[in-house]
C-alpha cells in the first residue's frame, strides 16, 4: 500500500482552509483534546496527525468525541437563503461544471445579489465554491488513484497548465503530489 496523500490530506486542507464544502456531513476529531469539531471552525487549527476525519456526528460521538464549544457542531448552522441552498446542491450534483454569472441570470437570479449572500454564508462567492468543489473532485478522484489528465477533465480544464496552476494555488499542492505512483 502506497503511503501516499488521500482523503484525509484533502479534509486536512479543507480544515486549514476553513472551507465550507464539506459543511454538515464531514467533522474533524481531534485525538489530543477528545473534541470534534467542524471544519470551518474558528479555533486554532490541529496538527494533521491528530485528526480523525468522521462522517456525521453521529460518528464523532460513537467513538467517543466531545463536541466544541465554540463551533458546536451539534446545532444547525445558521440555515442560508433557501435560494444559496439550492446553488450549492446544484453546483454538488454537477461537480465538474464551469459555471458563469451568465448562468445566474439564465436562472433569473441577479449575480450581484447571490455573489453577496454567498459571501455572507459561506465567506466566498458562488464562482469561487464552484471552482473550489471542481479543483477537490480532482483531488479526489487523483486520491482514489486515477490519473491526472482524468482529474483535469473532471475539474473542468482544458489545458493541463491551468489545471496545476489552479490546483496548486487553491489547495497548496501540486496535482502530482497527489498521486500514488
Ligand atoms: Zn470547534
Amino acid at each position: 500500500m502506497a503511503s501516499g496523500p488521500n482523503l484525509h490530506d484533502i479534509y486536512y486542507a479543507a480544515l486549514l482552509a476553513r472551507d465550507p464544502t464539506y459543511a454538515g456531513r464531514i467533522f474533524v476529531g481531534v485525538a489530543t483534546t477528545g473534541i470534534f469539531c467542524r471544519l470551518t471552525c474558528p479555533a486554532r487549527k490541529p496538527k494533521s496527525e491528530n485528526c480523525r476525519f468522521m462522517e456525521g456526528t453521529g460518528a464523532c460521538l460513537e467513538a467517543g468525541f466531545r463536541p466544541c464549544k465554540r463551533c458546536r457542531p451539534l446545532e444547525a448552522v445558521d440555515q442560508p437563503d433557501p435560494g444559496l441552498t439550492k446553488l450549492v446542491e446544484l453546483i454538488d450534483r454537477d461537480p465538474s461544471r464551469r459555471w458563469s454569472e451568465r448562468d445566474l441570470v439564465a436562472m433569473g437570479l441577479d449575480p450581484s445579489t447571490v455573489r453577496r449572500g454567498f459571501k455572507r454564508c459561506f465567506g466566498m462567492t458562488f464562482l469561487q465554491m464552484a471552482r473550489l468543489r471542481r479543483l477537490r473532485r480532482g483531488s479526489e478522484i487523483l486520491a482514489q488513484g486515477g490519473r491526472v489528465i482524468d482529474a483535469q477533465l473532471e475539474a473542468g480544464f482544458d489545458s493541463g497548465s491551468g489545471f496545476r496552476a489552479s490546483f496548486t494555488r487553491v489547495l497548496g499542492h501540486s496535482p502530482a503530489s497527489l498521486k500514488t505512483p
